[in-house]
């Protein structure tokens, strides 16, 4: 069933659900009686779960007194953006604000995001997330995932272009990203889905499809044949 997913992986996975004694008995019969073994679905976070446009949107305004609104924003990178500033001081900017942990505290979920991922997991997924940030937010990621009630099994922190590396170690079977790059990389080890976002609407994806909205993204994800 599963693209690219070894049976060595597979065999794995089931150990997690039958034998390594961290769950208990009634945490196994919580799931669908349907499910034979777990099923991985790898979640980017920034931009995916997380909006961090609003709070950089903010900064942008306190630190340069320009009002920019993300919807406006036609380019992931920001640093293409052309808004008017001097270069190098907002380059210098950008580094300074996706650095600072209090910028992803401040941050809201995307649109969507809590019920998505509640309902992935009513489905029978289990859920890691694959994101690009640093490891010193490891800690701001974990208890701001918490506090939005989002239950990710994991977060597997890595560098950019090698989330398709971590998604293939772990056998994950689809992936939601907001990185067009990012996304078709991984439509080499799994099924790959780019969530719409008006900074990546002008980039042609090739192996990775298209999702217009979380609830698009729960349509997709959550019918029943994929676990039968
Ligand atoms: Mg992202």
């Amino acid at each position: 069933m599963a693209w690219g997913r070894s049976a060595e992986v597979r065999a794995k996975q089931c150990t997690c659900i039958f034998g390594d004694g961290e769950g208990s008995v009634k945490d196994f019969v919580s799931h669908p009686v349907c499910i034979l073994w777990i099923v991985l679905c790898g979640l980017d976070l920034d931009g995916v779960l997380c909006d961090l446009g609003p709070p950089v949107a903010a900064r942008i305004a306190r630190r340069f007194g320009v009002a920019t609104h993300p919807s406006a924003w036609t380019r992931y990178d920001l640093r293409l953006l052309d808004l008017g500033l001097p270069r190098e001081p907002f380059h210098a900017f950008l580094d300074e604000t996706f650095g600072d942990p209090v910028l992803y505290s401040e941050a809201l979920p995307t649109d969507g995001a809590v019920f998505g991922v509640a309902a992935l997991r009513a489905a029978g997924w289990r859920i890691v997330g694959i994101t690009a940030r640093p490891p010193h937010l490891a800690d701001v990621t974990v208890d701001w995932l918490a506090d939005h009630g989002m239950a990710l099994d994991d977060v597997h922190h890595t560098a950019l272009g090698t989330k398709a590396e971590v998604a293939r170690q772990l056998g994950v079977r689809a992936t939601v990203e907001d990185n067009p790059g990012e996304a078709e990389l991984l439509a080499d080890v799994c099924e790959s889905w780019l969530l719409d976002r008006p900074y990546n609407r002008h980039d042609a994806v090739h192996r990775a499809r298209r999702l217009q909205s979380w609830d698009d993204a729960v349509g997709r994800l959550c019918q029943l044949e994929l676990f039968a």
